[in-house]
């Protein structure tokens, strides 16, 4: 009986193709605005923190869903040193995995779907590669990887953005989400899951794999470093004039 694979992600729809709706001209206008802000805060162009093959950064990105970097990086350490290659990883018995990544968050649920996702790489191409991506574009190679159960389009963003294909892809995380939200670049009810193909759409069409790279990272380190969970700190935000949240009780994104 096949693995029943455990969602971190909301379960993605199979399609081919994306059709995002065209963007707001003044939302797009003001993304630019704050990536230009950004970048000199934070030192665009930063340097890509992993460079991982894409079934890799694959483990890697499952592994950090709701997880402290440095839990998953020892995690995916771990599974490294007692798994060689990831087929080991197919064949290994669940419970082993689910010990061997003890520290992320819900080991019990991403030990079975680690395992399930990667035999169902192997059944769709019969081998554990999937550098033949890089031969399609971003929209076919995100439908190709969300086809598989258990990978959403956080997960198929980093894929292809994180990993040594580098391809074009804005991956969003919840801070960098709840950063958009609190500009109103997205409203309120726009889960992290839909948010990527509306941030995507604001931002220019032949931005490079680098620049589409910057905007997550630079959004990302400004929810981590400024625009915090609880307590946003507006008054040495680079971006309070722009802010419709800014002087709300702890950033809650205002309505438009
Ligand atoms: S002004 Fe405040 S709520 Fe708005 S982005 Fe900056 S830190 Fe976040």
């Amino acid at each position: 009986m096949p693995a029943q694979i455990p969602h971190t992600e909301p379960a993605p729809r199979p399609r081919r193709a994306r059709a995002e709706p065209a963007p707001d001209p003044s939302l797009a206008e003001k993304a630019l605005v704050v990536h230009a802000r950004l970048c000199p805060v934070y030192g665009c162009p930063i340097p890509y923190f992993h460079s991982l093959d894409p079934v890799s950064e694959l483990v890697s990105s499952l592994l950090s869903h709701r997880t402290r970097n440095a839990e998953s990086g020892r995690a995916f350490k771990a599974l490294r040193a007692r798994y060689p290659a990831w087929e080991d990883v197919i064949d290994a018995d669940t419970a082993e995995v689910e010990a061997t990544i003890r520290g992320v968050t819900w080991p019990e649920l991403k030990a079975p779907r680690i395992r399930a996702i990667l035999a169902a790489l192997r059944e769709r191409r019969g081998t554990l590669d999937l550098g033949f991506l890089a031969g399609m574009g971003v929209d076919a190679a995100r439908a190709w990887l969300e086809e598989i159960p258990g990978i959403g389009p956080k997960t198929s963003a980093a894929v292809l953005s994180f990993s040594t294909l580098r391809m074009p892809a804005l991956p969003v995380d919840s801070h960098h989400h709840r950063v958009a939200q609190r500009l109103g670049l997205i409203g309120p009810r726009v889960d992290v899951g839909p948010s990527h193909g509306v941030l995507r759409a604001q931002l220019p069409a032949d931005w490079s794999a680098q620049d589409l790279y910057d905007n997550h990272e630079i959004l990302m380190l400004h929810g981590q470093k400024v625009c915090h969970h609880r307590s946003p700190a507006c008054g040495r935000c680079v971006l309070a004039d722009l802010c419709p949240s800014a002087a709300l009780p702890r950033g809650r994104p205002a309505r438009p």
